[in-house]
């Protein structure tokens, strides 16, 4: 693994930063964060992550590595890692995690040439955010085990079910979702990939309040909602096998990582300036030792994450190494919010507050980052995989 970058992505890098840190720095509205609380838990929130999207859009920047007759500037994944680094470093918003991350590489793939003429220029402009359908109540980590039915009828598919913890759907223009298509058959066998218009009559979005208290997660119903044929992706009753594909995009991120760089700078800074029974907590030994773990953790984190975008550079799927990014970048979140909260001690726990050290950002990620340890798929699934996969143990 090679990680020397040219003097031409350097440069990349740089043009990067420039724009992210300008407007951050005099547009981001006060208190902002990285993560979905941000995105979706405030109309201020989500304009200013729309906006940040339609000028990423502009730029080119949501898709350089798609081909250029779909938006495309056929740029190596490597170029689009720097862009995430730099971005997710800078806490800035506007990229539709499902739609550029999940969707986008999918259609490519997968999409008709009218699907992707259709979907993939709003994406790439920024114009149009996604929802990803497919947790049930009764189906997560076996999520052949769905239930939300899709009937053929003439030129037509009419759903009807339930979708759960569908984040952003109560934001989201379109969704991505699963649907049982053949009862019949084998459980993967008769599941099917639908694109469903969110404004089509017979959805309901519910909320479901977060821990921390707000509205990022919600119950989608179905009753006798229609979606045009042209809307299924790939083959009928092959859903699952596109599904496997897509799962692996929602694996391989950095961005998270660079926040948590950042989070651990921030709170080097903040430990040499704050002062506690007379000593700056920078000497304490305790909160010495948690934060030099951190910062080992973040390039271990890193080096991860690298080895993902490497292999699927060279065009591999990066299956298990994707699931050992993703587990270690969500459990090191968790441990990053515990150990922010036990430095900041009472003051951790406050937040919306004068008194909220980081705008109250450790008591929120506190309260979040147990669920990001089950989103995309739960820690234990991912173990599974690793072992399964890259360990080739029996397959549990
Ligand atoms: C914050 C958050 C955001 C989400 N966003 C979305 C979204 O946008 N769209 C969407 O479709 N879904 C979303 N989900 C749903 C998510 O994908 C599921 O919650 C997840 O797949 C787990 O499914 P479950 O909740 O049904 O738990 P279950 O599958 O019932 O699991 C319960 C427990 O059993 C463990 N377990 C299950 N099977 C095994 C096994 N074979 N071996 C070992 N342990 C096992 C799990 O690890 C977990 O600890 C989100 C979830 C969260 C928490």
């Amino acid at each position: 693994m090679d990680f020397k970058f040219t003097e031409e992505q350097l440069a990349l890098r740089k043009e990067f930063e420039d724009f992210f840190r300008e407007v951050m720095t005099k547009e981001a509205p006060p208190g902002w964060e990285a993560g979905l609380e941000s995105t979706y838990a405030t109309e201020e929130g989500w304009n200013f992550h729309r906006s940040m999207a339609k000028r990423l859009g502009e730029k080119g920047w949501l898709s350089r590595p798609w081909p250029k007759e779909y938006g495309g500037q056929n740029a190596p994944i490597i170029e689009q890692l720097l862009f995430s680094e730099v971005r997710g470093y800078c806490r800035a918003p506007g990229v539709d995690v499902f739609g550029i991350g999940m969707l986008a590489p999918t259609l490519l793939m997968w999409g008709t040439e009218e699907q992707k003429q259709k979907h993939l220029p709003p994406i790439a402009k920024g114009e149009i955010m996604w929802c990803q359908g497919w947790s049930e109540p009764d189906a997560g980590s076996d999520l052949a085990s769905l239930t939300t039915r899709a009937v053929r009828d003439g030129d037509e598919y009419v759903i009807n079910g339930q979708k759960i913890w569908t984040s952003g759907a109560h934001k989201a223009d379109w969704c991505f979702m699963l649907a049982r298509t053949d009862p019949e058959q084998p459980r993967h066998r008769g599941l099917s990939y639908f694109l469903m218009d969110m404004k089509a009559p017979g959805i309901t979005v519910r909320p479901l309040i977060s821990l921390e208290g707000s509205h990022l997660y919600n119950e989608v119903f179905f009753d006798d909602v229609r979606i045009p044929k042209e809307n299924l992706v790939g083959e009928e009753n092959r859903g699952w096998y596109i599904t496997l594909m897509t799962m692996n995009f929602e694996r391989s991120s950095v961005g998270g990582i660079m926040e948590m760089k950042r989070t651990i700078e921030e709170m080097v800074k903040f430990c040499h300036e704050t002062k506690r029974n007379g000593e700056p907590l920078s000497k304490d030994p305790f909160v010495r030792h948690r934060l030099a773990q951190l910062a080992i953790d973040v390039e271990v984190g890193h080096a991860l994450s690298y080895r993902v975008a490497w292999l699927q550079q060279k065009g591999e799927m990066a299956a298990y190494e994707a699931s050992a990014a993703k587990v270690y970048a969500s459990e090191l979140a968790q441990r990053i919010a515990y150990t922010g909260c036990q430095i900041l001690g009472l003051y951790g726990q406050v937040k919306k507050s004068k008194w909220a050290p980081f705008a109250g950002r450790f008591e929120s990620a506190y309260q979040l980052s147990p669920g990001m340890n089950i989103a995309a798929g739960s820690s234990e699934i991912m173990r599974n995989i690793i072992a399964w996969r890259g360990l080739e143990l029996p397959r549990a």
